[in-house]
């Protein structure tokens, strides 16, 4: 008697963990069954992001991590004044933004769950100023609001699952969400080799995000508009398809097409503010740099 009812248990733990909750994504309504809970992922974000600010340079050109700060901090009050007044208060607290400018050449960013955004000096040649910024940080910080790490987490729970590989990936999540703890989400996590740092995210994600991202531009000032030449420079740059703005796209022109249908909504959330957001052009060594990247 005492094995049947564990077994009903396990099974009850099982079932709840292969159906997850229903996450809605903002502004395009999409819905996503999410196997993790945000409590369980932003400490998995947590224990990710400490490690990688641990191996990290940080740069050390104070004027262009002050331009990135500003530029996030810009975006992410507008983003959270957006979810504040569209029925997802309960979301802020998911929250503690932070940004910084790391020393790698690579034209790259990322961002970690709860708003740990990370932007490679490689990438500031390519912005040039402070709107093109704007277009990566806003396409960073969709991935976050879309929650779209916990859906390639929960899609990869479900391969495993579906795949019989370790029978017990499914147990331990349904474990880590039982205990409410983040140790075995940890556990899991390694054995699935899943890392917040360097996650392709699907094509879906990434149009999702750039679709986003023109939308949280335009709220906080910047026009979006100039998300087209900015994608038109990344694309021109040899090493972009390593970057996580390249994760897994379509081609270019696809992309490009993509903005261009998205554009008409996010000018509908376009005020250009009374004073302008300071214009800040790269430096004559940057753009000598993009000149000599395009070949
Ligand atoms: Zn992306």
């Amino acid at each position: 008697m005492k094995n049947i009812r564990t077994l009903f248990f396990v099974a009850l733990a099982l079932l709840t963990a292969a159906c997850g909750t229903t996450n809605t994504v903002p502004i395009t309504g999409r819905k996503t069954r999410l196997l993790v809970d945000d409590a369980q992922i932003l400490g998995l974000s947590s224990q990710q992001y400490q490690d990688y600010m641990k191996g990290a340079k940080l740069s050390t050109n104070a004027d262009n991590t002050a331009l990135v700060k500003r530029v996030g901090q810009r975006l992410a009050t507008a983003v959270e004044t957006y979810l504040r007044d569209n029925g997802y208060s309960s979301e802020l607290q998911n929250y503690r933004w932070e940004f910084n400018l790391v020393a790698n050449k690579q034209a790259n960013a990322f961002c970690m769950p709860g708003g740990k955004i990370v932007v490679y000096e490689g990438i500031l040649p390519l912005t040039q100023d402070e709107s093109g910024l704007a277009i990566v940080l806003g396409h960073e910080i969709a991935h976050a609001v879309a929650k779209h790490s916990a859906e390639q987490l929960s899609k990869q729970m479900r391969q495993q699952y579906v795949a019989q590989i370790g029978g017990t990936v499914l147990s331990q999540a349904a474990q880590a969400k039982g205990m409410g703890s983040t140790a075995a989400l940890i556990d899991l996590a390694g054995q699935l080799g899943f890392n917040f740092a360097n996650l392709k995210y699907s094509r879906d994600n990434e149009m999702e995000a750039d679709h986003l991202g023109l939308i949280f531009a335009a709220m906080a000032g910047y026009d979006p508009q100039l998300a087209i030449p900015f994608w038109q420079r990344m694309s021109q740059q040899g090493s972009s398809k390593k970057s996580e703005l390249f994760s897994d796209h379509p081609s270019d022109e696809k992309r490009m097409a993509a903005l261009q249908k998205r554009m008409p909504e996010a000018l509908k959330y376009y005020n250009p503010p009374v004073s302008a957001p300071t214009q800040k052009k790269a430096t004559s060594a940057q753009k000598k740099s993009v000149a000599t990247k395009k070949k």
